[in-house]
This record gives structure tokens, C-alpha cells and sequence, in this order.
């Protein structure tokens, strides 16, 4: 098997402790910790390095670089290593530190942005180091990167048509630079228009549900159309920390705070729709990129001195 197979076609799982407390309603998820680099963002970062390869800007001699919360730049560095190139990550310099931990073992150069800059920051460094040294870099710029919302459009969409039967009701999930978002629900509406696609942000800008997006307050991706989702709903860090804790414990699903934020927002939704309904979102990365977190905890079941795990 070629290395790069082992990108996509994730196992889409039933939530069936959490969808037995809806009526009639079940709620579907797709395994992206499965993925090569362990997160939905292998096949963006494939798409972009393959394009890059085939349009002759990524050549030999050529250092790939971008601003990433972690995923993007894990995926990379990953991929990077099996083709051969070095990588240059910009990451805020909050990022977890399994992330910057995982970055450093695949041989990648980190820089750290400032943490009150966020992903802004991260992405405005990357951008003025691309552009200074253009002969040294490609930048897949992965905000404003078409090829980005298209891998999932050419995968995650097909997938999730397929692996329902076509029986998909609603597709919901969280937004970083939106391409899961956009090329998933631009491929389901071609399908069935009447598949309706929802969107889940943090509902502030100051929020720990890392690798998404408050589009309000933050730089827009090039691609991302606000005009696309039917409908928008928020996310609450807390909500989102209490579901990702009940996915390990409940669903034998260890994940990270993005898939227990998307959970929680389909549990949400399925208790407005009719009997039949079938709902899928995504699980984009896995619970060992958060293990130094303290919200594995709750508060009254935490021993001894207080620490975290
Ligand atoms: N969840 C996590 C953990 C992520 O790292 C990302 C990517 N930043 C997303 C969700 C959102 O993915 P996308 O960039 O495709 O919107």
C-alpha cells in the first residue's frame, strides 16, 4: 500500500449512547484520528503538497512552510518527510505541547507566534517569511488554498454519501479555515440539496476549542462563504470539554475538544429534527494531541494534589 492511501476513507462510527437520547435521531461520526499524521487535516495537506508537486512549485531544494494550529503543520511535517522535503511551522506559541512535541519528532522547524496574536499572528509571520524569500519557500497557504476545501470535497463528501447510503439528513461541523466545512457540504448538496449543512463556531473569540475559528474577530479564509451554511450554531468550551470527556468514557472514543465541540453541537440539533434524521460530523483529531489538558479531569474527581493527569 502506497503511504499516501492511508489518507482518507476514515470509518464513519455510530454515537449510539448519544444518539439514544434523541427521538428517533442518530448521530454519526467520522474517524478522522485515523488518518495517517492523526487528524482531518492529513487530506488538506495532501492535496495542497500533491497540487504544489504537480504544478512544479514544490520542487527539490524547497522548504514547505505555513502558519498551522498544530494539525495542519503535523500533517506536513508527516507527509514532507515521506516526499522528501524539510518544513517550517508557525504555530501561536500556546499550541499544546504534545503538538509541538509530535512537530519536533518529525523533524520540523518551529517558530512561535505570540499567543494574544493567535492563528492570525501565526499566519501573518508565515505569510511575511513567504513572501521575503520565495526562491527558499512554498507556501501552501492553506486559508486561501482551493485545493484545500477540495480534498474534501473529492473524499470527505463522497465518503460520507457513500458509507450512509445516501441516507445523510444533516452535516455538521466546526470551522478553522473552513475547508472541512466547505468542500464536505459543496459535495453533499450536489448529491441531495436538500442535505442541510450547519456550522458550529466558538461562541467568543477567546475560547479552547483549538483548531477553530471565531470568524467574526479573526482573519477571513480566502475561501470560506458565509452565504453557504443553512444554518450557524455556537459552541461553548465548557460544553465542548464535558462531551469530549463522555465520548472517551461513554463511546470508547478518545478525541479531542473540535470532535466533543461538534458532538455536542449535533446532539443539539438532533433534538430539533423529526424521527429518521441522520446526522454526521466529524472526530478530527484524537485525545493524546490534548493528554497535558486539565479538562480531562472534573473538578471533584480530581486525587490528591490537584494535578491533571
Ligand atoms: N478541529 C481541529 C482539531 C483542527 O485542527 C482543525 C483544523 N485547524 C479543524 C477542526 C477545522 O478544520 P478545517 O481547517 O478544515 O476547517
Amino acid at each position: 500500500m502506497n503511504i499516501f492511501d492511508l489518507v482518507g476513507n476514515t470509518p464513519l462510527v455510530e454515537l449510539k449512547k448519544i444518539s439514544s437520547e434523541l427521538a428517533g435521531v442518530s448521530i454519526w461520526a467520522k474517524a478522522e484520528f485515523r488518518n495517517l499524521s492523526g487528524s482531518v487535516k492529513d487530506r488538506a495537506a495532501r492535496a495542497m503538497l500533491l497540487e504544489g508537486i504537480a504544478t512544479g512549485q514544490l520542487r527539490p531544494g524547497k522548504t514547505i512552510i505555513d502558519a498551522s494550529s498544530g494539525n495542519t503543520g503535523i500533517a506536513y511535517a508527516v507527509l514532507g518527510a515521506v516526499l522528501g522535503y524539510p518544513v517550517t511551522i508557525y504555530l501561536p506559541a500556546n499550541a499544546s505541547r504534545e503538538r509541538k512535541t509530535i512537530l519536533a519528532c518529525c523533524g520540523a522547524t518551529v517558530v512561535e507566534t505570540s499567543p494574544l496574536e493567535s492563528s492570525d499572528g501565526a499566519y501573518l509571520a508565515a505569510k511575511t517569511e513567504a513572501e521575503a524569500h520565495p526562491e527558499k519557500y512554498f507556501w501552501p497557504n492553506q486559508y486561501n488554498n482551493d485545493a484545500n476545501w477540495k480534498a474534501h470535497y473529492n473524499t470527505t463528501g463522497v465518503e460520507i454519501w457513500e458509507q450512509t447510503g445516501g441516507k445523510v439528513t444533516h452535516f455538521i461541523t466546526g470551522m478553522g479555515t473552513s475547508g472541512t466545512f466547505m468542500g464536505t457540504s459543496r459535495r453533499l448538496k450536489e448529491y441531495n440539496k436538500n442535505i442541510e449543512v450547519v456550522a458550529v463556531q466558538p461562541d467568543s473569540p477567546f475560547h479552547g476549542i483549538e483548531g477553530t475559528k471565531h470568524m467574526d474577530s479573526t482573519l477571513r479564509p480566502g475561501f470560506y462563504d458565509e452565504k453557504f451554511p443553512d444554518r450557524f450554531v455556537t459552541a461553548n468550551t465548557e460544553a465542548a470539554y464535558e462531551m469530549t470527556r463522555r465520548l472517551a468514557r461513554e463511546e470508547g472514543l478518545f478525541v479531542g475538544v473540535s470532535s466533543g465541540a461538534n458532538v455536542q453541537a449535533a446532539l443539539d440539533l438532533g433534538r430539533t429534527l423529526p424521527s429518521g434524521s441522520l446526522i454526521v460530523t466529524m472526530l478530527c483529531d484524537s485525545g493524546f494531541r490534548y493528554l497535558s489538558d486539565e479538562f480531562w479531569c472534573v473538578p471533584d474527581e480530581v486525587a490528591g494534589d490537584g494535578e491533571g493527569i
